[in-house]
Order: C-alpha cells, then sequence, then structure tokens
C-alpha cells in the first residue's frame, strides 16, 4: 500500500478549488486498489475545512493544527516534511502556486526527494512514475522520471485535472505542529490588480482577442460583441502586456489556463504554444484570422480565414436579427 499525500491549499477562509483538481489526480496515481489519497490541510482553523474536503475520492483528511491561520513558508515545510515522514509519501502534490513556490523546493532539496514543478501530466509508466512538464519556454513537452526516489514531491498545473463528483466520508486525523516558529509574519492582505475582475478559469464562453485587433480603440468593439453573444471577453498576451485589457484577462503559459470553458472564440490569435497552453483543451475552438496557415487551426475545430472585423460586423447583425 502506498499514500498520495495532497496538501490543501487555502487563502482568506476560503478552500482554493486547485485543491480539488488535486484530488482528481492523486486518483490517477493509484497503482492498486488499496493505495490511499490523504489530503493534509493546514492551519490554525484547519479543521474548518474538513466538510470541503471530505467528498469522493478522499480516503483521509490530516488536519494540521498549527499557529498561523493563513499560508506560512517555514510551517508549511515543517508540516509538509513531518507528514511525509509520518505518512510514508510516495508522491506530494502540491498546487503549482505562488504558496507552493515559498518551500516546495527546500523541501525537497533538504529531504533529497525527487522534484517536478508545473506537471500537467503524472503517471505510472510500468513502476516507474514519469511527470510531464514544459521545456524551452514550453515549445517541447518534457518527461521528467526520479530514478531512486521514495518520495517525488510535483507542483501540479491548475486548471488541468477535472475535480471528481460527489461526496466522501473520509477518516479524519490530526496532527499538531503548533509548536514551529515562523520566521515571517502576516501583516496584511493586498489583492492585485485585477483581483475583483471575473475569475476566466471557471466561465464556458470566452471571445479572445489578439494582436489582430490592431489598435486599442478597437477593444471596445470587441467587449460589445462579447457582451451582446453572452461571452467573456480574454485576450492573448500582447493585448495584456499593453494594458488594453487586465492581466486577469490574459489566457496562456504566463497568463490563466481556462479550466472551465467550452466555445472559445479565437479573434486575431496566431495560436503560439505558450497561448494555446491555456486552452488547446478547449472543446469546441473557432478561429478566425487572415493568414490560413496560423498555428490557431491546427487546433480549432472550425476556423474562418477572414478578417475579424468583417466577422465580428455580420456575427452582430445576425445577434441583433
Ligand atoms: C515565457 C513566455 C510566456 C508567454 N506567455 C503567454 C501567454 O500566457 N499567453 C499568450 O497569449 N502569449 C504568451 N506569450 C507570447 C507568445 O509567444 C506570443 O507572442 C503571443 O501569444 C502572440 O499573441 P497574438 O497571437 O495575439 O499575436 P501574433 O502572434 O502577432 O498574431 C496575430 C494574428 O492576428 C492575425 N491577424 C492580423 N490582422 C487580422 C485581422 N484583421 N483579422 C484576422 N486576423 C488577423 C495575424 O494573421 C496573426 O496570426 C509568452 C511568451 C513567452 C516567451
Amino acid at each position: 500500500m502506498s499514500t498520495i499525500l495532497v496538501i490543501a491549499e487555502h487563502r482568506r477562509n476560503e478552500l482554493r478549488p486547485v485543491t480539488l483538481e488535486l484530488i482528481s489526480a492523486a486518483q490517477g496515481l493509484k497503482k492498486s486498489a488499496d493505495d490511499k489519497v490523504v489530503v493534509a490541510v493546514i492551519g490554525s482553523q484547519a479543521d474548518s475545512y474538513v466538510p470541503a474536503l471530505s467528498v469522493n475520492g478522499v480516503d483521509e483528511v490530516v488536519v494540521v493544527k498549527s499557529s498561523s491561520v493563513d499560508f506560512d513558508p517555514d510551517i508549511f515545510e515543517a508540516a509538509v516534511s513531518a507528514l511525509i515522514e509520518s505518512k510514508k509519501s510516495a508522491v506530494v502534490l502540491l498546487p503549482h502556486t505562488v504558496d507552493s513556490l515559498g518551500y516546495a523546493a527546500t523541501l525537497a532539496s533538504k529531504s533529497n526527494l525527487g522534484f517536478a514543478t508545473d506537471v500537467f501530466i503524472a503517471e505510472y509508466q510500468g513502476d516507474e512514475l514519469v511527470a510531464t512538464r514544459g521545456g524551452y519556454n514550453q515549445k517541447v513537452n518534457v518527461e521528467v522520471d526520479f530514478p531512486g526516489k521514495d518520495t517525488v514531491v510535483m507542483t501540479m498545473r491548475a486548471s488541468v485535472f477535472k475535480p471528481l463528483e460527489g461526496t466522501g466520508s473520509p477518516v479524519v486525523t490530526n496532527l499538531d505542529v503548533s509548536s514551529v516558529q515562523s520566521r515571517s509574519q502576516n501583516k496584511d492582505f493586498i489583492e492585485l490588480g485585477g483581483g475583483n475582475d471575473i475569475d476566466i478559469t471557471t466561465v464556458d464562453f470566452i471571445m479572445s482577442i489578439g494582436r489582430g485587433i490592431g489598435e486599442e480603440t478597437n477593444v471596445e468593439q470587441f467587449r460589445e460583441l462579447a457582451e451582446t453573444a453572452g461571452a467573456t471577453l480574454c485576450c492573448s498576451r500582447p493585448i495584456a502586456d499593453a494594458g488594453w485589457l487586465p492581466k486577469s484577462r490574459q489566457v496562456g503559459q504566463s497568463g490563466k489556463v481556462v479550466g472551465s470553458c467550452k466555445l472559445y472564440v479565437a479573434l486575431g490569435i496566431s495560436g503560439s504554444i505558450q497561448h494555446m497552453a491555456g486552452m488547446k483543451h478547449v472543446p469546441t475552438i473557432v478561429a478566425i484570422n487572415t493568414d490560413p496557415s496560423a498555428s490557431i487551426f491546427t487546433i480549432a475545430k472550425y476556423g474562418i480565414v477572414g478578417d475579424i472585423f468583417e466577422f465580428e460586423e455580420e456575427l452582430n447583425s445576425q445577434l441583433a436579427a
């Protein structure tokens, strides 16, 4: 029997949805029916997350009582280290987020564990655990294995693994690390710009604009088109970099993965590897581009070789009819 340990992430009294995605990823790593998925939640009010973690696929929830209500790298590092020891975990899954980046590498290095970040596929090939992540600025997929490592820590990309449905009745156990001292203190919480914006990872219909729109003054007409069509307006990186739309609307490797999207209309977007990293999984992709050889057409279900301004005019008149 082996244990797959998932570290829950929470912020400002809310469990972050990526935790449920990691539980689903953990299920995929079970080698036998005896293997257990253990979710640990760390914090001074960790027990308040037990109901939200009592979901299908979780065998045990460990409530790790610490001295801090919020994330703290020192405390998380000590707690996860103690959890690995007590649960004899073969695999530890953390969200690939700024929190985990604050302690995962140190944890792996100090304890000589296997380690991979930003993993979007994790699977056993025979007896060998293999993690797939991007390399060379996401231009290639790299398979990483961990010869000789009894425990492997992986930070997992968000919005890749679909959460399992249904509730569960996990065993609830406790671990106390409240004596661990932190070197830092949380003074305040500052939401970054765009923090109050819609969460594009949760919407199902997106219209996304790229450099093909040409000028900032053209953004408004596509904003109106998206609103009329009932879509959320998103963008490629050059549009966010130029400040024409907030960073929170950027799709792609250094933006967001639009995990819940069902219909994605790409307007004047060439389809770089980095952009596609955030949307290539969408079941229905419609691309409009004047260049018939644009890469976006390689993943589009429907492609229109044409001008986005003509498309906008035509769709507007159809929607008005
Ligand atoms: C480390 C790193 C991370 C990155 N992260 C991201 C990311 O998260 N997201 C992202 O998007 N990019 C990202 N990029 C940038 C990425 O490499 C591309 O530069 C970017 O995606 C290109 O955006 P685009 O498709 O809008 O522009 P372009 O590549 O310039 O494409 C514009 C397209 O519009 C078409 N076009 C022009 N006029 C019209 C018209 N009137 N009608 C129809 N079509 C028209 C053109 O044919 C062209 O295909 C990243 C790059 C790096 C190095």
